[in-house]
């Protein structure tokens, strides 16, 4: 799909938007006198609004990510990008979007605050994905479809092969979020960027690169598509401090911490097959693990009496039995085998 049928997706309130307009927006000069934003004079390194375009930051994450800024969104955690998916395209009680299931919870939560239908698709026994049936779930009114990669929480990446395959018979927007896309093996969507106008890439700062407190999210996609989340997005959506803190904390080694935790995660899955009470373990391109277990209430009380919190997934269909157990420092993770064996 290219960008013009793109746009016709857009909702039409959204498409007639004036944006605001904010106070640094129509000077272009250098730094001068500011009687301009009803700001406290005195400085104190805050006391100004932050770049409502975050160009600075962009420009570090551009030469991370090999992405141009204009095709970029900074979001308050990618959360942030996936409630202006809904509310930039999907018109509520009239369209809909389509996802997997099991998957990531917020897609479904942003969907009820916008009064919008999910269509919800089961992935396949071994949790593969159900392209057909995702195709067959959508109608004239399907605007998105979200699809998490690697999956939370069932761990497993899903093909580039399968992503062009949706894009190709997809008459939406494919959101492809990869919030875990750096302990995978797969590789990322954003290589589809260029050829397909109709997909929006999400990922995050706060999980392999560790600033989950900053709340940095990121969105991938054309300009023009990046040009209306920065219309709908509240002005100054990333504060000055996060983007400093950032912007300082971005040049450390994360590779490092990378390999570390995909090791870790093959011991730990290792440790954990061999257990009694321990039935499977998915395989993971995440930093989690997906465990079925014989008793998962027993074995979640189990860890929480000894202080060691895991995410009980059991009630989830597809999940049944199953605990989601995040990768830690080599001395918590044996911290938990301790108590399960
Ligand atoms: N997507 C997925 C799949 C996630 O698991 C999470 C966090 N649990 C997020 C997005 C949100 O991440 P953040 O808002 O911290 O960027």
């Amino acid at each position: 799909m290219d960008i013009d049928n793109v746009m016709r997706l857009v909702r039409e309130n959204i498409r007639n938007l004036a944006p605001y307009s904010t106070a640094r927006d129509e000077y272009k000069g250098g730094i001068g006198v500011f009687l301009d934003a009803n700001e406290n004079p005195y400085n104190n390194g805050y006391n100004r609004y932050p770049d409502p375009r975050q160009t600075t930051l962009k420009e570090l994450l551009s030469q991370i990510k090999g992405i141009a800024p204009q095709s970029m969104f900074i979001g308050n955690g990618s959360d942030e990008a996936i409630d202006l998916c809904f509310r930039i395209f999907c018109e509520p009680r009239v369209d809909n979007v389509v996802t997997i299931a099991p998957t990531y919870g917020m897609y479904r939560v942003s969907a009820a605050i916008n009064d919008v239908e999910v269509r919800e698709v089961q992935l396949g026994e071994d949790f593969s994905l159900p392209t057909a049936a995702l195709l067959s779930a959508c109608d004239q009114n399907t605007k998105l479809m979200f699809i998490c990669s690697p999956n939370n929480p069932t761990g497993n990446s899903f093909s580039i092969e399968q992503m062009r395959w949706i894009l190709e018979y997809f008459d939406g927007i494919l959101v492809v979020d990869e919030a875990y896309i750096d302990f995978s093996s797969e590789a990322s969507a954003t290589t589809l960027l260029a050829e397909y106008d109709n997909l929006i890439v999400l990922q995050t700062l706060s999980k392999a690169y560790g600033l989950a407190a900053l709340r940095l999210g990121l969105a991938f996609a054309h300009p023009q598509i990046m040009q209306l989340f920065a219309n709908v997005k509240y002005p100054y959506n990333i504060n000055l401090a996060g983007m400093e803190r950032a912007a300082q904390l971005l040049t450390r080694d994360v590779e490092t911490q990378i390999k570390n935790i995909k090791s870790e995660r093959s011991r730990m899955a290792q440790a954990l097959e061999s257990m009694q009470c321990v039935k499977s373990v998915y395989p993971s391109d995440a930093n989690f693990l997906l465990v079925k277990v014989d008793d998962a209430k027993n074995v979640y009380n189990k860890l929480i009496n000894a202080e060691v919190i895991v995410r009980d997934r059991s009630g989830v269909k597809g999940c049944e039995e199953c605990l989601r157990i995040t990768i830690g420092t080599p001395e918590e993770n044996d911290r938990l085998l301790q108590i399960m064996a």
